[in-house]
């Protein structure tokens, strides 16, 4: 039985901020993982990897190069390195 990176149970306080508000701020417990260019499209962007150090839950942070506006998302490992 393995834990599921996305289910809401297991986010602390501070990552179910960023559920609630997916175009907010980066929390204080989030660590940079690394960044990634999003694949293919025109408007594809740059991907930051976040993990949270109280949780443990995977972060991407999705910055739209045109629009300039970001959204989290629950990292699926499917934008993995
Ligand atoms: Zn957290």
């Amino acid at each position: 039985m393995k834990p599921d990176p996305i289910a809401p149970l297991s986010l602390c306080t501070n990552c179910d901020g960023l559920v609630r508000n997916v175009g907010g701020p980066a929390h204080g417990a989030l660590q940079l993982g690394g960044a990634t260019k999003l694949p293919g499209g025109l408007s594809a962007g740059v991907v930051f990897r976040y993990r949270c150090s109280r949780c443990g839950s995977a972060w991407l942070r999705a910055a739209d190069s045109q629009s300039g506006l970001a959204r989290w998302m629950a990292d699926s490992g499917a934008l993995r390195a």
